[in-house]
């Protein structure tokens, strides 16, 4: 299908890095990728072997995207926010024959280690740390993001960028297309991370059919063609980023804009407006960071059209602010994780204003979807909550190295358990409540953090909010929220509640309030309420 897109917009621009300064048409962009799928091979990667990228985005990384692909070699996604011991976790879990990184790393203390790892590896010596702890790990790639001002930097020890590029005159085209014809559709291609939202990220194992076919139906669903142009504010580590933004472009010959390494709401601005952006992605956090920005009103949005919101909940106030404030008049609502490559379900331009800013659409082709009562597992009726499930082509063939997890995420007949609650409507519309594991038991109510949330959120002082239940003697949970106000604004607590009290049963109004200037967030920008949740115990101690 690549290939195709080449043959048919070779001359279109495939991707812009803004902070590299650089670009590529769709024709350089294979001609690149196919000479680092040949340097891959013939530095001895090979169908099924795991090579992790652990970086930024950047152009690079869509090139090994696509050649490890092209090879059949697992690309294993590692968060760039992770330090020494998360990152030897990571790479001693997924068996990894080669890493590739980027020097500015090397200000962490894993690639001090590594520094000092790799000399001993080229000298095989009987260490603990290189016999024992990352048995397979032969290569590490050490690559500067390119500029055109800059061709990489060498650091003794690693293998550089420019060696493997170097290394590829051994393979020729015809061996190199050989290589992909004996790849199965079904061949894992992915090992993604989910974003640690609940707790410690799980690694997910997904297929070429997995995703390529997600980031293929999403494209559809958004209209997404050519001419289309997209702000990539989401890290291509995490699926978001990696499969409905990259691969997304590139299944309709789209152009992948990349506005900074790390999300910077400023920078999003700028590239909209100086790249004419069609389209913006972003979890919740990012577009609130957007709208909220000093200079917002400086910049000329009125190129954008569509994009998706998704990841966490997708209050209606930020809908209506996206499409009144940035013109984003298409703007998406998506639903999906990880483990279901990862997009479930998509509001659609065709759906009515209420169902495209109140519900998360309906589910892709090709995929079921059904609501299960937590208890004993059978279908709820329609507008009845439950557990959501999926099953079809973009479920994950399982968690890597964790049969008893994949069991537990996997029932017997194939469905997925999402651990997400919500109810569907007559038409097939979702509308999501809530995690099973974040729904709070105050009292025996079950009470949905995301009714509480959607309540403050339109309160015009808030700028973000999020609620959780922490465990109390008298009541079992209580009800905690942590809130946000727009700059320059005040409110106490009394105020607060009596706004809640007059929108929201007495037995949801939150007991715990707190007013914070930030939030701990993934590095997707996804709020974790279980680290909020064990900061506030601690001080209630
Ligand atoms: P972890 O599983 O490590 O705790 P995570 O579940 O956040 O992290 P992801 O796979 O990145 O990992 O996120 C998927 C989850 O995000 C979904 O299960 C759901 O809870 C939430 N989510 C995604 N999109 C939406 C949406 N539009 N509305 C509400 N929640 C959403």
């Amino acid at each position: 299908h690549f290939a195709s897109i080449v043959a048919r917009f070779g001359d279109r621009e495939a991707v812009v890095s803004l902070p590299q300064n650089r670009r590529l048409s769709y024709a350089g962009l294979k001609e690149e990728s196919d000479r680092l799928a040949c340097g891959l091979v013939s530095i001895g990667i090979k169908r099924g072997d795991r090579v992790g990228i652990w970086a930024t985005n950047n152009i690079e990384w869509l090139l090994l995207q696509i050649a490890t692909t092209r090879i059949g070699a697992v690309l294993v996604n590692i968060n760039p926010a992770y330090r020494s011991k998360e990152l030897a976790y990571a790479i001693e879990r997924s068996d990894l024959s080669a890493i590739f990184t980027i020097p500015a790393f090397r200000k962490s203390d894993y690639v001090t280690m590594l520094v000092e790892l790799i000399p001993e590896l080229k000298a095989m010596p009987a260490n603990r740390l290189t016999s024992s702890q990352f048995p397979d790990l032969k290569r590490v790639v050490l690559y500067e993001p390119s500029s055109p001002e800059n061709t990489g930097h060498p650091y003794s020890g690693f293998t550089t960028w420019q060696e493997v590029i170097t290394a590829a005159d051994s393979i020729n085209s015809g061996q190199l297309d050989a290589i992909t014809a004996t790849l199965d559709i079904d061949d894992p291609i992915n090992i993604q991370y989910t974003s640690g939202t609940t707790g410690f990220p799980k690694a997910v194992i997904l297929t070429h059919h997995n995703i390529l076919n997600n980031a293929w139906c999403s494209a559809l669903a958004m209209h997404f063609t050519e001419c289309d142009r997209l702000a990539i504010p989401v890290p291509f580590y995490h699926c978001f980023g990696m499969v409905l933004a990259n691969l997304l472009c590139l299944s309709v010959g789209a152009c992948a804009v990349i506005p900074c390494e790390h999300f910077d709401a400023g920078l999003v601005l700028k590239a909209i407006d100086q790249e004419h952006c069609t389209a913006l992605h972003g979890v919740p956090t990012m577009f609130i960071a957007e709208l909220e920005h000093p200079q917002f009103k400086s910049f000329n949005l009125s190129s954008l059209r569509t994009g998706i919101m998704a990841g966490a909940p997708c209050p209606p106030v930020l809908m209506r602010r996206v499409i009144e404030e940035m013109h984003c008049s298409e703007i998406l609502i998506g639903y999906g994780q990880t483990e279901a490559s990862p997009l479930t379900h998509l509001t659609r331009r065709e759906d009515n204003f209420e169902r495209r800013i109140e519900t998360v659409g309906s589910n892709l082709p090709h995929q079921e979807v059904k609501v299960i009562d937590t208890q004993n597992g059978a279908t709820q009726p329609i507008n009845t909550v439950g557990e959501i499930c999926f099953r079809g082509y973009h479920i994950m063939k399982g968690y890597f190295g964790d049969k008893e997890a994949t069991a537990a995420a996997i029932d017997a007949a194939g469905w997925l358990h999402s651990g997400d609650l919500g109810l569907m409507d007559a038409d097939g519309y979702l509308r999501i409540t809530g995690r099973l594991k974040e729904m709070i038991i105050r009292g025996g109510e079950n009470i949905y953090p995301r009714e509480i949330e959607d309540v403050i959120y339109s309160h015009p002082k808030v700028a973000e909010v999020a609620v959780f239940g922490i465990p109390d003697d008298y009541y079992g949970e209580e009800i905690a929220a942590w809130i946000e106000l727009h700059d320059g604004q005040t409110l106490n607590e009394n105020e607060l509640r009596e706004f809640c009290r007059e929108r929201l049963a007495h037995f949801k109004v939150p007991h715990h309030i707190r007013f914070v200037d930030a939030f701990p967030v993934t590095i997707t920008g996804k709020l974790q309420k279980f680290r909020m949740r064990e900061i506030m115990m601690e001080s209630l101690e």
